[in-house]
């Protein structure tokens, strides 16, 4: 009954049913409290009972020793035990209690039995001759028998003892403690039954309901309230509960609002950010549009200032292999000088444009990056004219020198931070250093180290150098010149290739520019033979073949045509990609040549078109000649079907670079012009040393048009040579020394000049040994004598007119 009641719902769900309810508890408590009370009392009770009876039994002995004291003084007066026995069995008839009687003759302790009686148990009490040992359960009484007698003195007879059991009292005693205890458990029954009814009616009644409104309120129903009615505890609680329940509401209606609030204001954010992303659309479309228009606009730029460059150039090139006098030619230097400027920027615009839109493709060729920054530095001695300045390349001998990677804008970086050397600095002295960092089988980290004693610069200045447009001193600059674009372009190619460009200098005391990359190794065999050509000196090559010149520009179409009928090809030309395609399918040629943009077909769709009609018969190389001049467009043309790509304008040497890949060839100078060379050393027919004319006249025979050409084109070329052969000796470079040399001995021997020849060759034989000053006393004969033979060649054969009129003498133009 108890579980049944004390089994409340409990108050949260989330907790097992308690063991211990609420009423358990209480009725535990309750159960507990009578129960000791009651038992306090009990004992008390017994305690007092047991006294009671204990005296009660004390008074009952003395009695009975008096009563048998009286009776028994004639039986003992007259020693008759049989009266005595009868008297004290009829007592002991009388009361359970009394258990035992002893008469002793003495009136002591010790005296003997004369009659004694015991009861054992419930037995009839028998005649005994001692008593047992008293136990604890025995109360005993004495008294003397005396005689007494009127005026006579008392006489003792003897003594009785009475002995009384308490096995009786103890009896009721238990019997008492029984009754207690039975009360106390009714009474105890009684308490948990009103106890628990009132508590259910109360209490648990009320729990209960307060338990159910909140299970309400847990599923949410925040309407619910609790009965507050009674005043007491569970009134208060009720109270509470309600409060937190209102309390609760009112938060709950607060989020509510606050959460319509925070989805009203996402809306809006979503709208708003809707509308941010279409005007970031829209300004990232116009920016686009505008970046479109921006390339668009430099390759327009790049087609429209190239094209008459390419003209210039070209014709400035034929030009100055023409007859001319000093002051023609200086004019033409400054011509070849200003349109060169005008090149560099113009390619450093598109080169930015490029780095910046992450159009910039590198190639990866294998080159010798030695040789690439041998011609850096010869560059830079010709820069470095008419200053007292020290230039000298050290390239590490530990330090490999074939690479894979794009020599083209290798040579463009470092051309530009030595001509930025050059041209900061008056006095002292320029070194490149070359050195490896770090070298394995695969690649090696290269060091290259541009110091100047320069002009220097400040470390305000040395933080923006490398930003766009930017100059160091605008004052120093407006005296050097440049558009500020050199740097940053550098740094960019240079990370562009994964290494690294800094900047260090003191103004004052010169600076140091150092690149520093990671370039990936080739076997020197990997280096192609026209690939070496175009690294390094401009041999000239002779070609055999029919190739299809098509280019719209008439100027273009006569330069070009020269430029190809002196490698020794036959040119047809046309000015269209029509055209082109139709005599593709009339003639065999071994290339073409194709301009890109051009009216009626342009060269990419021409190309196509070409491959498309061909695609049965001999793969017919065609190479782009275009003014547009952006690295996406070398892509765009291998895309339509060409093979290789050419930037206009267009010079021999990269002219020859090209086909040479493609078209068989010789060695003009070397192959060709040996064995004539040989015979000149064989020939001591002339006393004429200086020119024999034969060596030529046989070379050309009739042919007074390339005999022309190639007066002209020696002439220049010995200039030129002379020129390196003084500035290597100038800056004590051996093997620049014996370049030269080299090369203006096989250029002499190829003409005839035998002299010239001879001293050339003593001159190199000399640097070869590292002995510069042998070199230097040679100097004045060698000057003289390739003076002497530039001056017998244009007695001899310098009619410019064979190259006044070439375009009517040769070519097919259409
Ligand atoms: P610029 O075409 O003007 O030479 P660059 O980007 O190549 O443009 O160089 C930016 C500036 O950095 C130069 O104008 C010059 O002030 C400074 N500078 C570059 N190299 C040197 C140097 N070796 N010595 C002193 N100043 C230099």
């Amino acid at each position: 009954m108890l579980r049944r009641i004390a089994g409340l719902p409990a108050l949260h769900h989330s907790r097992a049913n308690p063991r211990w309810t609420l009423t358990h508890k209480l009725v535990l408590m309750v159960v507990f409290a009578t129960t000791a009370t009651l038992l306090l009392s009990g004992v008390v009770r017994l305690y007092l009972t047991h006294q009671t009876l204990s005296g009660h039994l004390k008074g009952e002995a003395r009695r009975s020793a008096d009563v048998l004291a009286s009776a028994l003084i004639l039986p003992v007066w007259e020693t008759d035990r049989h009266a005595a026995a009868n008297i004290i069995q009829a007592l002991m008839a009388d009361g359970d209690a009394l258990v035992g009687v002893r008469v002793t003759e003495g009136t002591g302790d010790d005296g003997e039995t004369w009659l004694a009686f015991w009861r054992q148990d419930d037995e009839p009490p028998q005649q005994v001759d001692a008593l047992p040992a008293a136990d604890a359960g025995i109360f005993s009484a004495y008294r003397r028998i005396v005689k007494t007698a009127l005026w006579q003195e008392a006489v003792p007879l003897g003594r009785i003892e009475v002995y009384l059991s308490s096995r009786q009292m103890t009896s009721g005693l238990i019997a008492s403690v029984r009754n207690t205890a039975l009360q106390i458990l009714i009474i105890n029954l009684l308490i948990v039954a009103l106890l628990t009814l009132a508590f259910r009616r109360t209490v648990h009644n009320a729990l209960s309901r307060l338990s159910n409104n909140m299970d309400q309120a847990r599923t949410g129903d925040l309407t619910v309230r609790a009965d507050a009615t009674s005043n007491d505890e569970l009134g208060r609680l009720a109270d509470t509960f309600n409060g937190m329940i209102s309390e609760l509401a009112r938060k709950q209606a607060e989020r509510t609002e606050n959460n319509r609030r925070l989805a009203a204001f996402a809306a809006h954010l979503e709208d708003r950010l809707a509308e941010r992303s279409r005007e970031l659309q829209a300004a990232r479309q116009e920016a686009q549009t505008a970046a479109e228009a921006k390339n668009a606009f430099l390759a327009n730029m790049s087609h429209e200032i190239r094209t008459p460059m390419n003209g210039i150039i070209g014709m400035v090139d034929l030009l100055s292999d023409s007859g001319l006098t000093r002051e023609q030619r200086q004019y033409l230097d400054t011509i070849t000088s200003s349109s060169g400027t005008l090149l560099t920027v113009l390619d450093d615009l598109l080169d930015l444009s490029s780095v910046e839109s992450g159009r910039l493709e590198l190639e990866h060729a294998p080159f010798d990056l030695r040789n690439s920054l041998e011609e850096v530095v010869l560059l830079g001695r010709i820069q470095c004219a008419g200053k007292s300045l020290n230039l000298e390349l050290k390239y590490h001998p530990d330090a490999p020198t074939v690479y894979l990677g794009d020599p083209a804008r290798i040579r463009q970086v470092f051309t530009n931070l030595l001509g930025n050397a050059v041209k900061f600095t008056e006095h002292g002295s320029i070194t490149v250093e070359a050195t490896a960092e770090h070298v394995d089988a695969d690649a090696a980290r290269m060091r290259v180290r541009i110091t100047d004693t320069g002009i220097g610069i400040d470390k305000a200045q040395l933080a923006i150098i490398f930003d766009k447009f930017t100059q160091a001193d605008t004052t120093v600059t407006r005296r050097y010149g440049g558009t500020g674009l050199g740097l940053t372009i550098s740094r960019q190619l240079v990370e562009c290739m994964g290494g690294l460009l800094e900047a260090h200098s003191q103004p004052g005391a010169g600076s140091t520019f150092s690149v520093v990359v990671t370039l990936p190794r080739a076997a020197p065999e990997q280096l192609l033979e026209c690939g070496g050509v175009a690294a390094s000196a401009p041999r000239a090559l002779r070609f055999d073949g029919k190739l299809l010149l098509v280019e719209d520009n008439r100027v273009n179409q006569t330069v070009a045509r020269i430029m190809l009928q002196r490698m020794g090809f036959q040119v047809d030309i046309v000015d269209n990609g029509r055209l082109a395609v139709e005599r593709t399918t009339q003639m065999d040629y071994d290339g073409i040549l194709m301009d890109a943009s051009m009216p009626v077909m342009d060269g990419f769709e021409a190309s196509r078109e070409i491959r498309r009609l061909h695609s049965d018969r001999r793969h017919v190389p065609i190479i782009a000649m275009t003014a547009l001049a952006r690295r996406g467009d070398r892509q765009r043309c291998l895309d339509a079907g060409m093979d290789d790509y050419l930037a206009k304008p267009i010079t021999r040497k990269a002219l020859q670079s090209v086909l040479c890949k493609y078209l068989p060839f010789t060695d003009a100078v070397n192959t060709s012009l040996a064995p004539a060379s040989a015979s000149i050393e064989q020939d001591a027919r002339t006393d004429d040393q200086v020119l024999d004319p034969t060596v030529l006249e046989e070379l050309v025979q009739d042919d007074h048009q390339a005999m022309a050409e190639i007066v002209a084109m020696t002439r220049g070329e010995l200039q030129q040579r002379l020129g390196q052969l003084h500035d290597a000796l100038g800056t004590n470079g051996c093997e620049p020394t014996r370049h030269a040399a080299h090369s203006l001995s096989g250029i002499a021997a190829s003409v005839g000049g035998l002299n010239a020849a001879e001293h050339a060759r003593q001159v190199e034989k000399a640097a070869q040994l590292g002995d510069l000053d042998a070199c230097r006393s040679l100097l004045t004969t060698i000057t003289d004598a390739i003076e002497q033979l530039r001056a017998a060649l244009l007695t001899a054969y310098g009619d410019s007119d064979y190259l006044d009129q070439p375009q009517e003498q040769s070519g097919q133009e259409q």
